[in-house]
């Protein structure tokens, strides 16, 4: 008799966008006509540049000829991918062998798959808020009870706001497994170097280990901050570094990202190399590789011509993280982030909680954004606005928050 895994029990049911979905089918239910601009998803609008288009029109073209076609690739991905993955590191004064890096279909389903490799009993600690997977994906594994209101029982919840300046306080009490992402999603904070060391002391000290996730670090534009985890001293030691070509790349619907594992990396009970050798054996028993075609795009989004064209695109999303910024702050809002990340991070109008402002928005500006509260207990009273849209969206969100945002 086939049994089910009892743990999705726990997950809480109402998935955040699609509580948001509901609310603004209703409003245009009640409202024919009006048309709704989405500011709040964190997905890629811009296409494509022409540098990485041919690099995925080469991928698809080495398909159609005897010659040229190759069927399975490592799992580990194109040893060339990697290698240009690891002098990406090296450009920031990080090395590392081509080898530690794992080519992967997404930043989601590393940072979901990952926990797979520690120990049940591992106890969690999360950035509050926090991209939902992290806890999603340990809930499911079964290292939670049961939710209470907006967090699970055994999750250590950090809780990041305007008095840690939305980076966490060490944990109080021992922990195991700490996911840290910078530049933030949803906050837009971005960890500084004296920031990430602390962690890094802590994690060296206890042999904790930090899962790193950078998938927003092409948006990084001030020098002085890290873009990745390996630019603090002893890091290799301690952390996994997750990241995608999504976001930097417009890859969302390509699918392409990568994981480092370091080879000194260790834990309780793994001395260097073992937690290599594990992540290596779970792809490779559990994941045939990415797509050609997509690596064939990777490869050319990290050439010279790639880097620049998508660093325009970037750009472009930080212009409109400036435009919206500028209009909330004009209307008297407290804004937070959009400076090195594509998220804005606001505060709410007096006393008045994440989805109440929500609806505000909606009904006085047409305007959809995500409820701080959708992702984690310290995120209530604060909205999250993306700056990924087209420039006439933004524009004409703008026109509307600064004619109709009655506050
Ligand atoms: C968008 C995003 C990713 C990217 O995930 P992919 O599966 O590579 O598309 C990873 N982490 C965070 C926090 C994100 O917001």
């Amino acid at each position: 008799m086939a049994r089910t895994n009892v743990n999705y029990e726990k997950l809480s049911t109402s998935y955040l966008f699609v509580d948001i979905a509901r609310r603004k089918k209703a409003f245009e239910k009640d409202h024919p006509g009006v048309t709704i601009l989405s500011l709040g998803i964190g997905d890629t609008t811009e296409p494509i540049p022409p540098s990485v288009i041919e690099g995925l029109t080469l991928g698809v073209r080495n398909l159609s000829n005897v010659a040229t076609y190759k069927g399975y690739g490592d799992e580990q991905g194109d040893a060339r991918l990697r290698e240009a993955i690891a002098r990406s590191y090296a450009q920031r004064g990080v090395s590392m062998d081509a080898d530690e890096v794992f080519v992967s279909d997404g930043a989601k389903s590393d940072s979901a798959n990952i926990q797979s490799i520690f120990a049940q009993e591992s106890v969690v600690a999360v950035q509050d808020p926090a991209y939902p997977v992290y806890v999603d994906s340990n809930v499911i594994a079964g290292r939670t009870g049961a939710a209470t209101g907006t967090t699970y029982d055994g999750i250590v919840y950090l809780p990041c706001n305007e008095r840690n300046n939305f980076f966490p306080s060490l944990p109080a009490k021992k922990v195991d497994l700490i996911y840290l992402c910078s530049p933030n999603n949803p906050t837009g904070a971005v960890a500084t170097k004296e920031q990430l060391s602390a962690f890094v002391r802590y994690a060296r000290e206890r042999r904790a280990v930090i899962i790193f996730d950078a998938a927003y670090s092409a948006f990084i534009s001030d020098p002085a901050l890290p873009r990745s985890i390996y630019e603090v001293d002893g890091a290799k030691e301690c952390a996994i570094e997750i990241n995608s070509f999504s976001k930097s790349s417009g890859f969302t619907g390509v699918r392409l990202a990568w994981s480092i594992v370091p080879k000194t990396l260790a834990a309780e009970d793994a001395a260097a190399g073992r937690l290599h050798a594990m992540w290596h054996r779970r792809q490779t028993t559990m994941f045939n590789g990415a797509s050609r075609i997509s690596q064939e795009g990777g490869l050319a989004a990290l050439s010279e011509r790639g880097i620049a064209e998508n660093k325009a695109v970037t750009g472009y999303y930080m212009e409109n993280a400036r435009l919206i910024r500028e209009c909330l702050v004009r209307k008297g809002l407290r804004v937070f982030g959009g400076v090195n990340a594509p998220y804005l991070w606001v505060k709410t109008p007096g006393a008045m909680g994440s989805w109440e402002f929500f609806d505000k928005m909606l009904s006085e500006t047409h305007v959809v954004v995500t409820p701080g509260a959708g992702m984690g207990p310290s995120g209530e009273g604060y909205i999250r606005i993306s700056a990924f849209g087209h420039r006439s969206a933004i524009e004409e969100a703008v026109r509307n928050i600064d004619a109709g945002l009655v506050l």
